[in-house]
């Protein structure tokens, strides 16, 4: 399988700290002009073609005052596209990275092979921010998505960015790795289910861990078995061809030391919901639930193009939710790895069945912090919509940076409770915990209470439910339904709010 997950790595970026000047702007087809709200007469002054801007401008907001965006052709030879925007100064990083994906999705129905962005009157911070956002969500534009359509769409034609007004370039490494990672779980999880089985999903992991030096290991049913896994071999044992798995890639630093973290995915290729089959409409877009496996793969995958530090594991949970006479049913009595046993609910609730195992096997390792990604629960999406995604952490300590992060990149999260006495819930008069309700009150808090459980308490735990894996229209600076939520979300986590430094104890 050919993914073209390097897409955007052939995209030049280049960043000039002069102003364009009206010979330069003639040469695009398209130009991206960036002013603060209101702007003043120094602002337009340093625009080409500033008395026409200016004009049109005036005239959009006499249309309506609230108007923050003109999309205008200019009288020259080449009748250059502007899109002019401004901006007002407290704007979160969400609006902007929305404000930049309507942009960017303008561009793409233009469709040139090069772009000129004109950042012009912000401070040298804001510059720096805009020139981010808006190189994030055109990354993000172009990169194709998969087609098997008889007349597909061509590629974007996009090659060049040029980014004009700048007082100092900015640095765009991350947004670069960001783009790859969040191309390949979005690739990844709109492959049909047909398409994506486990077996391919492992072969193509297996080539990217060739490709980029990961270290990789795969867990199969037998393996599985002899480490006591019952809980994911559950989840597996429907599955007409035994194709189920762990992955377990290792990313190690140039330099040795640093401190080790884990990344865990849910990797479940369709969802039926088992014995407890799904009606139609929720069983609808179930190819895209091994999203949390692609978000921890594309997260690895740009941690190693930007050269993290720390080692990095990483773990998906490969595996399909089957109908048949072997599958798992309602009251059964399994155990997993690390001894607990489970009462069987619900055969829908899989995800958590595979994660306990990943989580345990994860945790042997001894990192510093493991961070796991899935989409796991309804009850996510019905508490936060699929604007956020939750998070929970065994850390009460770290709630506030969890947030920060989620404010800071614009992949919003917010936090859940983990209280011990929600375990009530779940107790079984035969197994040491039940796997979950069947009423389905607060049923995320009760999933992570459970998974709580396979996860070595002196060891930092993230937990991200992803209520935002999939929003009609796209979210923030993401065109396309399927969002890739997490990469750029964990990336601000680790590099911007130091998670992997801080003790939270
Ligand atoms: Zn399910």
């Amino acid at each position: 399988m050919e993914i073209p997950y390097r897409h955007t790595e052939k995209i030049k970026i280049n960043q000039h700290i002069k102003d364009p000047d009206t010979r330069r702007i003639d040469g695009f087809r398209v130009a991206v002009v960036v002013v603060p709200d209101a702007p003043r007469k120094p602002h337009w002054e340093r625009l080409a073609y500033a008395d026409i801007l200016k004009t049109r401008f005036q005239r959009r907001k006499r249309q309506d005052k609230h108007a923050e965006q003109l999309l205008t052709d200019l009288p020259n030879a080449t009748g250059t596209r502007i899109i002019l925007q401004a901006v007002k100064p407290d704007t979160s990083t969400f609006e902007l990275l929305s404000s930049a994906r309507k942009i960017a999705v303008e561009l793409r129905t233009q469709d040139p092979a090069a772009v000129l962005l004109h950042i012009a009157g912000f401070d040298q911070p804001t510059a720096s921010r805009l020139t981010e956002v808006l190189s994030a969500a055109i990354l993000a534009a172009v990169c194709p998505m998969p087609s098997y359509k008889s007349d597909t769409d061509k590629p974007a034609a996009l090659k060049r960015i040029e980014v004009y007004g700048l007082e100092q370039p900015a640095d765009l490494a991350q947004v670069q790795a960001e783009s790859i990672g969040n191309h390949l779980s979005r690739w990844l999880s709109a492959l049909p289910a047909n398409e994506l089985t486990p077996t391919v999903y492992r072969e193509f992991v297996g080539k990217l861990a060739a490709e980029e030096g990961w270290k990789m290991d795969f867990l199969n049913t037998r393996a599985l078995a002899r480490r006591k896994a019952g809980a994911f071999l559950a989840v597996a044992q429907a599955s007409p061809v035994d194709d189920a798995g762990i992955v377990h890639l290792r990313y190690r630093p140039a330099v040795r030391g640093g401190k080790r973290l884990a990344l865990v995915g849910k990797g479940i290729c369709f969802d039926t919901g088992g014995v407890n089959v799904k009606p139609a409409r929720y069983m609808n877009g179930m190819h895209e639930d091994m999203q949390g496996s692609a978000v921890a793969l594309g997260t690895l995958l740009a941690l190693t193009r930007l050269g993290l530090e720390h080692p990095v594991d990483c773990w998906l949970a490969l595996a399909q939710n089957h109908i048949g006479s072997k599958a798992y049913k309602p009251n059964d009595v399994v155990t997993a790895c690390n001894g607990t046993s489970i009462e069987v609910i619900h055969t829908d609730a899989e995800g958590r069945m595979v994660l306990a195992d990943t989580l345990a096997l994860a945790c042997k390792e001894k990192p510093q912090l493991v961070i796991d990604y899935a989409t796991l629960t309804g009850a996510c999406i019905y508490s936060l919509s699929s604007r956020y995604s939750g998070v929970f952490s065994n850390r009460d300590t770290l709630h506030a940076t969890l947030t920060t992060a989620g404010r800071d990149s614009g992949e919003r999260v917010w936090p859940f409770p983990l209280d011990k006495d929600f375990d009530e819930d779940l107790k079984s008069n035969i197994a040491d915990t039940r796997q979950c309700t069947l009423e389905g009150e607060a049923d995320h808090i009760l999933a992570a209470r459970f998974l709580n459980r396979f996860v070595d308490s002196e060891i930092n735990w993230v937990h991200v439910d992803l209520a935002a894996s999939n929003r009609k229209g796209g979210l923030g600076h993401i065109p396309t339904d399927t969002t890739g939520f997490g990469v750029r979300y964990t990336l601000n986590l680790l590099l911007q709010q130091d998670a992997l430094e801080q003790s939270w104890s």
